[in-house]
């Protein structure tokens, strides 16, 4: 069986790994590097990895597993009727498709808007990097895991980092969680100015509903836009991302779709562990498997040296387990956990929330 996949990030490529060998698996990437790793591209603005310490599976990894790697060829329509994928490059027939095309970063909806950068791509992380080398200093703009791994490697690394969020807590967590992780980065050298609004920007900094701060590098780091783009020109259904069952099915049949890109009931994964924790349910479905997929939040960050995991719902007030790990409770069953520093702890607690185990 042959199963095309668009995309090649952790989503794409974790499904290729997995059914290689057993299927004909070509992807589709208008990218033209192989897979690279984008929770390390601050570590390598920053100057701690080399470039090439982001690509976890050079060109030849590919070719030994089997794999057609399609670089620099965009995916335009998928055709239902002939079960063809039309590229800029050509048609790709399939027996299944995986839209695994990911998401790209929200754009500043500010005047001056062109004077602040996203972050998603390595592209983008070259233009910061050269930026900051003539700065010296950047501004980051958001209060989500992206802006805040971005302001902590950077700060780490000596840089002047100021970090504007318009929300009164960081990753929406309640103030007292909030406040140990601003605590933490503002140790490391972050300048916080939270509750803040950014009404405009120039080139030497932003106007905002607390006054102008100054800056020439400005970068904004929050949300994500999933690309629904190729589902939508082929008539595939799509609200904020493309519609999936919890089989991973769009409404196109044989058309399946996994990553940042898809939503199951409003649900939009947005992080490399849940498009390839799909990733993995799909490929057990498409190898003959009775699988469900069931959205499940649990995401481990670095912000600068605080490791932080975030499990579950994590909404309400919370009780400490001990002073690393704060548990989130529905009725008496545990649903949700915030984790600093304690890896094992956290895995621990990932396994017993998600499988409805009692904590003790
Ligand atoms: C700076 C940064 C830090 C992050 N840190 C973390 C972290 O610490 N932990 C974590 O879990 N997550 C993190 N994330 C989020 C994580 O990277 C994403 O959730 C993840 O990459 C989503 O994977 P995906 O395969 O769905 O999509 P993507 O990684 O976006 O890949 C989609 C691919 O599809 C390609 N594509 C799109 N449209 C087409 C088309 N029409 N034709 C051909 N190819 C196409 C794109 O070029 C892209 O390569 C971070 C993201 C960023 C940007």
């Amino acid at each position: 069986m042959g199963v095309v996949v668009v995309g090649n990030g952790p989503g794409g490529l974790e499904l290729a790994k997995n059914l290689s060998g057993e299927f004909d698996v070509t992807i589709v990437e208008r990218e033209s590097l192989p897979g690279y790793s984008k929770p390390m591209l601050s570590h390598y603005i920053a100057g701690f990895i080399p470039e090439e310490k982001l690509f976890p599976y050079p060109l030849d990894w590919y070719e030994n597993r089997g794999i057609k790697l399609l670089l620099g060829t965009e995916a335009r329509l998928i055709d239902r009727s002939r079960k063809v994928l039309v590229t800029d490059r050509g048609e790709v027939p399939y027996d299944a498709l995986v839209i695994a095309t990911g998401a790209r970063a929200r754009e500043p909806s500010v005047p001056g808007g062109e004077y602040i950068l996203t972050l998603r791509t390595l592209s983008d992380a070259k233009r910061i990097r050269a930026r900051l080398e003539d700065e010296g200093e950047i501004t980051v703009l958001g209060g989500g895991f992206i802006a805040l791994e971005l302001a902590g490697n950077l700060a780490k690394a000596g840089y002047t980092v100021k970090l504007i969020h318009r929300g009164r807590t960081l990753l929406r967590l309640d103030e007292e969680l909030s406040e140990i992780i601003r605590a933490r980065l503002e140790n490391a050298g972050v300048e916080f100015h939270l509750e803040t609004s950014v009404l405009g920007a120039d080139e030497t900094g932003l106007r905002t509903d607390k006054g102008y701060i100054p800056g020439r590098l400005k970068v904004c780091a929050f949300g994500i836009v999933p690309n629904r783009e190729l589902a939508v020109r082929s008539g595939i259904h799509a609200g904020r991302g493309i519609m999936i069952d919890d089989h991973l099915r769009t409404s196109a049949k044989d058309v399946y779709a996994v990553g940042d890109c898809a939503e199951l009931n409003g649900f939009i994964g947005g992080t490399a562990k849940a498009a390839v924790e799909q990733a993995r349910v799909l490929s057990r479905i498409l190898k003959g498997e009775d699988e469900r997929y069931e959205p499940f939040r649990s995401a481990f960050f670095k912000f600068a040296d605080l490791n932080v995991a975030i499990i579950g719902k994590t909404e309400g007030r919370g009780e400490w387990l001990d002073g690393k790990a704060r548990v989130f409770r529905e009725g008496e069953k545990v649903v949700g956990a915030v984790v600093f520093d304690d890896l094992r702890e956290a895995m621990k607690l990932e396994r017993t929330i998600k499988e409805g185990l009692p904590v003790n």
